[in-house]
């Protein structure tokens, strides 16, 4: 069976199950309207660069979007820049990012390469999720080398749980959170098999102009050319789902069942 679906925006009804159905390419679905994203990212160009287009799609048709980071990445900066300075500059580019994109911006403070998954990061993000209230959090996949990206897909997994639960009260009133997804990123690539696609052909040149405000994205902090991979990639996620640019997510376990009267 082809468990791949075809969508206008990551949410709910506009997702289009494939199930062989070549009519299931590219059109969106009447009368939905995309709701708010959330991106919880260990780091802010992971935020952008591997879930910022989904999240300027959503805004595109109307939704809403918030970019978490639960670190600025500082531990990222070249010989050349001091560690707080290099921060700096990263929460900056957020920020003219988000602005670009219509998102809103928002930082934990845990020292980068050192993000504790502990009852006390899952319940920060948990409060973050209830303030925000989105209909869909995309955040990292588990198969990843990056003991961050690792915890950021533990926290945020709990965090979701936690949001929900109304016998769980710190300070704000319980949100359920209706769809998970987990983005595609290159330091995560281990076991990721998506089954979503979302058209981004419509915020492709935007989504690259609010990368290009990193100095990573420019190639000035390193070796990985983060701007011919995902460049690249979403024309390759688009050549498999028949759009122009796409990008590919996998959906959470528990979000892949299927209730049905007959096949
Ligand atoms: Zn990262």
């Amino acid at each position: 069976m082809n468990r791949r679906s075809f969508a206008q925006s990551a949410g709910g009804a506009a997702i289009l199950s494939a199930l062989g159905s070549s009519s299931a390419w590219a059109q969106p679905t009447e009368g939905t309207k995309p709701g708010k994203i959330m991106a919880i990212a260990a780091h802010p160009g992971d935020a952008l660069f591997t879930m910022g287009a989904a999240v300027a799609q959503q805004i595109e048709l109307g939704g809403a979007g918030v970019f978490l980071s639960l670190s600025i990445g500082e531990k990222g900066a070249p010989k050349n820049i001091p560690v707080q300075q290099y921060g700096e500059m990263q929460r900056t580019a957020t920020q003219k990012a988000c602005g670009l994109l219509g998102a809103e911006a928002i930082f934990l403070q845990y020292p980068d390469a050192e993000i504790p998954f502990n009852e006390e990061s899952t319940l920060q993000v948990c409060d973050s999720i209830r303030e925000h209230r989105p209909e869909i959090v995309v955040t990292h996949w588990s198969g990843s080398w990056h003991k961050d990206h690792q915890n950021c897909h533990l926290i945020v997994r709990d965090a979701v749980f936690y949001a929900g639960l109304e016998t769980l009260s710190p300070s704000r009133p319980a949100h359920s959170v209706s769809k998970l997804f987990y983005a595609d990123n290159w330091e995560d690539a281990s076991n990721f098999v998506p089954d979503t696609y979302v058209n981004i052909e419509p915020v492709y040149g935007k989504w690259m102009q609010a990368c290009d405000f990193y100095p990573m994205w420019r190639g000035q902090t390193g070796f990985f050319r983060y701007n011919d991979y995902y460049s690249s990639l979403a024309v390759m996620r688009g050549c498999l789902s028949g759009f122009k640019q796409a990008v590919a997510l996998m959906s959470d376990s528990s979000q892949r069942t299927q209730r049905m009267q007959s096949l």
